[in-house]
């Protein structure tokens, strides 16, 4: 399956930027030397004009060719060894006036014998995450800001264990998985009612997964259905958002239970959340919701695949977001 033509002319369009990068700093390095160590440049054209004569004597053939062909690469080894030792005793690699393109196995030009390179590839999924992300300000969030002080130290009923107590194990369990998120990390269950910090804290670990390389996809399940319905039954349809929900490292579905159930909708929940586990792909999923209400809203099936591959954290307290406008 491959991406939508858009994604694909905006990866060469970045490998374009690229190639035009890497030869204006090939320019620039050359300036450079041209000022420090002008005799570099003069051996430069002296090699060329070395290899141009060698093609001359082979076809040109009058004389000893092979004498004339022993001379020229003598004195061409000797070049480059001048070559050489200048850049290296000023300080410079001697591939210093080369090209260095940023993938070295395509030259930036996204292709090898064997197709698309790797790094068109990335590009792609990367295209893919940033339009299918674009609603969403997953840079805002993190682990520091996240304070444990909106939550009470007294237990809600007695006996209990305190939302403090509850958040801190919840904190750090969000904090060691995004420390030590990888392909095979589990998914989790974010459950309680608004407003106690669950977006705050998968925005966190989205974070954290991006930092580190990862490709991540967040949207609230409203946002990412439409996306999908609009694919399916729009015009010049293609699978761009359906193949990132599908393949990303991890899928982070905020507010699942606030979307408007179809029966497509409902379909596609199930169809992601089930190939997802199969394939062993991380996800998380956040929502009002009880486990009662979850079973009441979609089929028993979504509800025992999550209940079966999940980890579940249940967010405990009072609405943050209200405490802050009481100005507490
Ligand atoms: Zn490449």
């Amino acid at each position: 399956m491959g991406y939508g033509r858009e994604i694909y002319g905006a990866a060469l369009d970045e490998l374009s930027r690229r190639r035009g990068l890497v030869r204006q700093q090939q320019a620039q390095r050359r300036q450079e030397i041209a000022q420090k160590i002008p005799e570099v440049l003069e051996i430069e054209r002296r090699l060329a004009q070395t290899s141009l004569e060698a093609a001359r004597s082979v076809l040109g053939a009058t004389g000893d060719i092979q004498q004339q062909m022993d001379r020229l690469t003598a004195h061409n080894k000797q070049l480059q060894q001048r070559y050489n030792t200048l850049l290296l005793q000023h300080g410079y690699p001697i591939d210093y006036l080369d090209l260095h393109p940023v993938c070295p196995i395509c030259e930036d030009e996204g292709f090898t014998d064997d197709g698309q390179c790797q790094c068109l590839k990335e590009l792609m999924r990367k295209e893919a995450y940033r339009r299918i992300n674009s609603l969403t300000p997953i840079a805002s969030c993190d682990f520091d800001h996240f304070s444990l002080e909106y939550y009470d130290l007294a237990p809600l009923e007695h006996g209990g264990v305190s939302p403090r107590q509850q958040m801190e194990t919840i904190l750090d369990y969000c904090q060691h998985y995004a420390d030590t998120f990888s392909l095979h990390s589990s998914s989790i269950l974010m459950q309680g009612p608004t407003g106690l910090g669950k977006t705050h804290l998968s925005l966190s670990i989205a974070r954290a997964a991006i930092d580190r390389g990862f490709g991540v996809v967040y949207g609230s399940v409203q946002n990412l259905m439409s996306k999908l319905e609009q694919e399916k039954f729009g015009r010049g349809s293609n699978d761009d958002s359906a193949r990132s929900l599908m393949e990303c490292d991890l899928l982070i579905l905020d507010d699942l239970g606030t979307e408007f159930t179809t029966q497509f909708v409902t379909a596609s929940i199930y169809n992601l959340i089930n190939s997802r586990l199969l394939s062993a792909k991380p996800t998380i999923i956040n929502t009002n919701l009880t486990m009662q209400e979850l079973n009441d809203k979609y089929t028993q099936r979504i509800t025992s695949r999550i209940i079966g591959g999940y980890d579940r954290l249940v967010f405990m307290g009072r609405d943050i977001r209200q405490q802050k406008r009481m100005g507490y």
